[in-house]
């Protein structure tokens, strides 16, 4: 297990066993779900053997990325990493925002920074690496925008040839950042999420190509993982009470919350936090499933009736069994906010200098309804995951704004004229944001 390059522990891998029937395999060879009663798998690790050589000071010393907890993570042999620097995001103390929301201690981990700007480059940047690994050379997924968009980088970089199957309904600026990697591309046209899984299962076991959609590939939450080593390291090796997550497939929430049961396993903490998982109100199957105490979600509303497609999941792979898990075991809740109170909570964002897209966003609208209701503690340490930016979605966040924008010639009366009536007709308020209250200005 020694890397005699850094003298530091490699993976504690030890292979993949079905989380339903317990049946193990080998994590190497391509395998995606159970064979026996495909249902999906999870990678095993020595964790006693990770408790007894982990050091943080090591890991600290190591380069910024997810590969600083390669103990923790499926890839072997390090020469097979295709590094994009996904992970190492920044964690900031949201004192603004936290004003506004009446929480001392709120803390945005802004995971809309890397290297195609969303979560997706922590889970791809682990699975394309295990791909690689493995020696896949053909594979696909599907994909609301973002997950093609962290795909297509990885793959571009790995050398592996994939098709991307996009939401019909992708943002212009996903479809163009995708295509310009010039991978094949197909838009997909689909009312319930289980069409796309039956037609994931056709291209896997018919056209024998190898995927990457959440849970159906066993490493993609694991890349997610690291989001709660981050945080447990950055809040002083302690875990906060909260980690709200944005929830589509619930890869990440689950990544999350893995992470954080690893770290209490080794023994770097005793406690997991309360995982909050937020789904859109038009389309929420978990947080039905929540509200009636049931351990697998019916599929439930309409993906086509949100501004948040990035999260838009109307019917959970797997029941979304892992996703309420996280919720139960962790103590945690699961909660819906309109488009309305998402669209707010972008303009809140704002005051933190973040331009988030609005899938992005629900997390600080439903920590904000969850203060008002008394579940959130004022004194709690919450932690929102921000998990992708409004450049990508800009129909929503802010094409809209150009139209407001006066354009002037470069002569001073110009400019004054303008100004005065800017500063009449908007009051200090960004343009283009003009949904929702009026913020409190803080400072
Ligand atoms: C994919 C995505 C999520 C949630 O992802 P799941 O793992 O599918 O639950 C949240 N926010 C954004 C912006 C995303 O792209
Ligand atoms: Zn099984």
């Amino acid at each position: 297990m020694t890397n005699a390059d850094t003298g530091t522990p490699g993976s504690a891998i030890t292979g993949l066993a079905c989380g339903s029937c317990t049946r193990a395999y080998p994590d190497t060879e391509p395998i995606l779900t159970c064979r026996a009663c495909g249902n999906p798998l999870d990678a095993i690790y020595d964790y006693h053997a990770i408790r007894e050589r982990f050091s943080l000071d090591r890991v600290l010393r190591r380069p910024p990325s997810v590969w600083r907890w390669h103990e923790f993570l499926p890839v072997r042999d390090l020469r097979h990493v295709v590094d994009l620097g996904a992970g190492s995001t920044p964690l900031l103390h949201a004192e603004r925002l936290g004003g506004v929301l009446g929480l001392r201690r709120l803390y945005l981990k802004r995971d809309d920074i890397g290297p195609t700007s969303s979560l997706k480059d922590r889970s791809f940047a682990v699975a394309v690496s295990k791909a690689v690994e493995l020696g896949v050379r053909q594979a696909f997924t599907y994909s609301s925008g973002n997950a093609a968009a962290s795909l297509a980088a990885h793959a571009a970089k790995a050398g592996i040839e994939v098709v991307l199957l996009v939401n019909e309904q992708a943002s212009a600026q996903k479809l163009a950042m995708i295509a310009t990697y010039g991978h094949p591309i197909l838009r997909l046209r689909w009312t319930m999420f289980q069409e796309v899984t039956e037609l994931l299962r056709f291209a896997h076991e018919e056209l024998g190509l190898y995927h990457f959609v959440n849970f159906a590939n066993p490493f993609r939450h694991e890349g997610q993982k690291t989001y709660g080593y981050e945080v447990w390291w950055e809040l002083e090796q302690r875990v906060p009470d909260w980690m709200v997550h944005p929830t589509g497939t619930g890869g990440g929430v689950y990544g999350a919350w893995r992470g954080f049961t690893e770290l209490r396993t080794v023994g770097l903490t005793n406690r997991v936090p309360k995982m909050l998982v937020v789904e859109p109100e038009a389309c929420a199957p978990a947080v039905v499933a929540y509200e009636r105490g049931a351990h697998g979600a019916s599929p439930h509303g309409d993906v086509h009736a949100t501004i948040c497609d990035s999260i838009a999941c109307n019917d959970l792979p797997y029941g979304g069994r892992r996703v309420l898990t996280a919720v139960y075991e962790s103590g945690g809740a699961a909660v819906s906010v309109s488009d309305e109170e998402t669209t707010e909570a972008a303009r809140l964002l704002t005051q933190e200098g973040i331009f988030a897209e609005p899938s992005a966003a629900t997390g600080v609208a439903a920590v904000r309804k969850l203060v008002v209701a008394g579940t959130i503690d004022p004194e709690e340490v919450v932690v929102c995951v921000i998990t992708g930016s409004g450049l990508k979605h800009l129909d929503v966040t802010g094409l809209h704004a150009l139209e407001r924008v006066p354009v002037i010639p470069t002569t001073a009366t110009a400019f004054r004229e303008a100004l005065a009536v800017l500063r009449r007709s908007s009051s200090g308020r960004a343009p283009g944001l003009a949904v929702g209250a009026e913020v409190t200005t803080g400072a």
